[in-house]
């Protein structure tokens, strides 16, 4: 009998462990998935219930609902990571060992080094608390600056502040305030999208509604008390609101067990998932140190990939199937459309994907749907 111990069940780990359950039927293998929460998020949604009040029950699930009977979860936290003896400690006192180990643990929102999120009128929409927080700071909103910005790279989804911008010129035309209302998007680099092609169509978009962009802003902190935002070069860009994407890094069980970089970001074999240096070990997800975006889509098409090397593992073979890096990425522009890009580690986004249309908005805001019924278990 194998154990293959997961730490993390968001949406990476579970999609893994039911992935191994599938494809194990009649192997002899234990899967235990270690995870502190009940149940698992939508987060995409925090996009849209920035501007609506929708009940929590409509992007959450319990986890236990969608796991697969061959996987036992234990709802504690792992606290320690020992790769030598091949163990992890819980929150719950018990000690596991493992002859695979899965890291799936996602990336810790540093809000502590901001040190200003507790101001009213300093906010994000990368967690549950800081959405519902939103919600009532844009219903407040009367009028003023509204500057969004991401405060470091890489983040989580790298379209959604740009999506936020759209979202947020169109709830202020809604509410016909907008011609009261400044919005300005800053962003690190030259134009407002990393990969040129999808940046042109954004600052056409941006054009049209009146949004502002600032280029090259690198974010460095926040004066809470003067309400600006200052780069590292000095810049200062005034706000009334401000809603800056938190710093992300690997959570700090991850450094201390030597499995993390200087952010703690788990370097990762791009193809095969494999941790480097460390036998036994794969990751997958937005801890891992790979060449592409930090999102859901990412780990749906390489959970596969890591359950099968892992298969192959333990049926004493090479683990040679790869990961190509292949992904796709909705673009919110309004709350009816969006843009489609696809690309992997040998193409950039396809041109096709830059058409601004009603059907990928109508499959973006149905994908939830897709999400719980199919993605989670498994299914696709
Ligand atoms: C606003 C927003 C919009 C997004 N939009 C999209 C989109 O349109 N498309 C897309 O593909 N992706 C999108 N994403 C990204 C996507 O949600 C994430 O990439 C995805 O959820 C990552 O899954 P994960 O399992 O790697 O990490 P997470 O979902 O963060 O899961 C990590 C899990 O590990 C657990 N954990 C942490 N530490 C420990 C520990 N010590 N012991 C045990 N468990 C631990 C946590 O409790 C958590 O459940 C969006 C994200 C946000 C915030």
């Amino acid at each position: 009998m194998k154990r293959i111990v997961i730490v993390g069940g968001g949406f990476s780990g579970i999609n893994v462990a039911n992935k191994l359950a599938m494809k194990s039927r009649r192997k002899s293998i234990q899967i235990i998935l270690v995870e502190p929460m009940q149940d698992n998020v939508y987060e995409p949604h925090y996009l849209f219930w920035s501007f609506n009040k929708d009940p929590v029950k409509k992007f959450t699930i319990p986890i236990r609902k969608i796991l697969k009977k061959k996987v036992l979860h234990i709802p504690a936290a792992v606290t320690n990571i020992d790769t030598k003896k091949k163990s992890i400690d819980m929150s719950n006192g018990e000690t596991l060992t493992y002859d695979y180990l899965v890291v799936s643990t996602g990336v810790h929102l540093d809000e502590e080094s901001v040190g200003a999120y507790e101001k009213d009128n300093v906010h994000h929409f990368y967690s549950k608390e800081a959405t519902k927080r939103l919600q009532e700071a844009l219903r407040n909103f009367e009028g003023g600056t509204i500057v969004i910005s991401p405060a470091t790279v890489p983040y989580k989804c790298p379209p959604s502040p740009i999506e936020f911008a759209f979202l947020v010129d169109r709830y202020l035309r809604k509410r016909k305030i907008r011609d009261k209302a400044k919005i300005k998007f800053l962003y690190p680099l030259l134009r407002p999208y990393p990969v040129p092609s999808v940046a042109v169509k954004v600052q056409e978009l941006f054009d049209k509604r009146g949004i502002e962009f600032v280029k090259f802003f690198n974010y460095d902190h926040v004066d809470k008390e003067n309400n600006k935002v200052i780069s590292l070069e000095g810049d200062e860009i005034e706000y009334d609101l401000l809603v800056l994407i938190p710093p992300h890094e690997g959570h700090k069980i991850i450094k201390d067990a030597g499995l993390g970089d200087r952010e703690g970001f788990v370097p990762t074999d791009r193809f095969t998932l494999k941790v480097n240096d460390h036998e036994n070990i794969y990751a997958i997800g937005d801890c891992t140190n790979l060449p592409v975006s930090k999102s859901g889509a990412v780990s749906h098409f390489a959970a596969p990939v890591l359950a099968k090397n892992i298969l192959l593992e333990i049926d004493g073979k090479e683990p040679t199937t790869k990961y190509n890096g292949f992904t796709v990425c909705f673009v919110v522009t309004s709350p009816y459309r969006s843009m489609l890009l696809y690309f992997s580690y040998n193409f950039p986004p396809m041109k096709f994907g830059l058409h601004n249309l009603f059907i990928y908005g109508f499959f973006k805001k149905a994908f939830k749907i897709v999400y719980f019924k199919a993605l989670l278990r498994g299914y696709l």
